[in-house]
């Protein structure tokens, strides 16, 4: 259960909410919503204590949602929600795609693929600087510098920046350089990430751990709008399955599922979903096919050598190609594919 305050109530109103619940075992948490505090009770209480509720001072309307995901829930709010990055919307009628390395790793190396993906139509550009690595003794990304370098290239070409935080240590320092705050796969359930991201109110992507259900995957989302930070953004990455064939399974069904269940945008990441750069092409036509509101894709311009998942990145070329046919697919199922601002401003 949710109760909404009015947006002038005053604190006593709040505090009577809470003590009157209280009375009856009912413990509730405080959070601001939309300009408004929303009191989220751990359980609904007996319809005739809603009913005392709600005609309280200073209550504005009480919703009953259950489970783990409520405000992220269509119970809250049955329309698709929005999230802005920069000049990008994710969530609304334009097809986003997100594009660049998997790690940032040099200068010359970002400076290239950011112009690649921009020129081909990409809307943002992807690229970790802060990497997280099964191993130890692989690549770790360029850290702070990386920072640097993704802001060199938005300058550049325009594009908004997603780039990855794996600790809550680095939402500050990475929200002032990056336009979008990436959750990794394996960091779906770091708690006190997903918070400190809530409090950043900095828009976020929020990738699917490698063994999450549906339900667990809107519950860390819940952790970061909970904060008062509605700017998220689920990703489908694929998950573990018993099937060696493909790195992860891209579980595309999942879509159309949180689609149902949430108004959250949702996109799809078919380079880490398959870890194989000849299956990129048509697992995310598939996804647009299937209601994904965008894609994130690995590109580098000397894939072979990329320090980081090489196998499954596109060359420029591919992902030109991989562009033009998502436009056609779009068009099938009445979806512009949005425009970058490269191909705008003729860069
Ligand atoms: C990434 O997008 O760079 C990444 C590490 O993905 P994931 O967290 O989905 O493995
Ligand atoms: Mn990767």
């Amino acid at each position: 259960m949710i109760v909404f305050m009015e947006r002038h109530s005053i604190s006593e109103q709040v505090d009577r909410v809470v003590a009157e619940l209280g009375t009856f075992g009912v413990r509730t948490t405080a959070c601001v919503q939309d300009g408004r505090v929303a009191l989220i009770a751990e359980r609904a209480p007996m319809p005739e204590i809603i009913e005392r509720i709600q005609a309280l001072r200073g209550v504005a309307e009480v919703l009953v949602i259950g489970g783990s995901s409520r405000l992220g829930s269509r119970a809250y709010r049955s329309a698709d929600s929005t999230v802005r990055v920069g000049d990008v919307v994710i969530g609304g009628p334009e097809f986003v795609v997100a594009a660049g390395p998997c790690a940032v790793e040099n200068g010359e190396q970002l400076a290239d693929v950011a112009a690649a993906v921009a020129l081909s139509g990409a809307t943002m550009l992807r690229g970790g600087a802060f990497k997280p690595r099964s191993s130890p003794y692989s690549f770790q990304g360029l850290g702070p510098a990386g920072l640097e370098l993704l802001a060199e290239q938005r300058a550049r070409t325009g594009l908004p920046v997603v780039t990855e935080v794996l600790e809550p240590a680095q939402v500050g320092p990475v929200a002032e350089r990056a336009d979008m705050l990436q959750i990794g796969a394996r960091n779906m359930q770091n708690f006190p990430l997903l918070r400190e991201v809530g409090r950043s109110g900095h828009p976020t992507l929020l990738k699917r751990g490698l063994a999450a259900t549906v339900d667990e995957w809107l519950a860390a989302a819940e952790y970061v709008l909970r904060e008062g930070n509605g700017n998220v953004v689920l990703c489908e990455r694929g998950i573990r399955t018993f099937e060696p064939a493909t790195r992860f399974t891209l579980d595309l069904s999942a879509v159309a599922v949180v689609k149902r269940q949430s108004h959250l945008p949702v996109i799809v990441d078919p380079s880490h979903g398959t870890g194989r750069s000849w299956l990129v092409r048509p697992l995310a036509l598939a996804a647009a096919a299937a209601g994904a509101d965008g894609l994130l894709v690995d590109v580098h311009t000397d894939a072979h050598n990329a320090l980081c998942d090489a196998d499954q990145a596109l060359t420029a070329k591919e992902f030109d190609e991989l562009m033009r046919s998502a436009g056609r697919v779009l068009g099938a199922v009445d979806r512009p594919l949005a425009c970058s601002p490269a191909l705008v401003e003729g860069m």
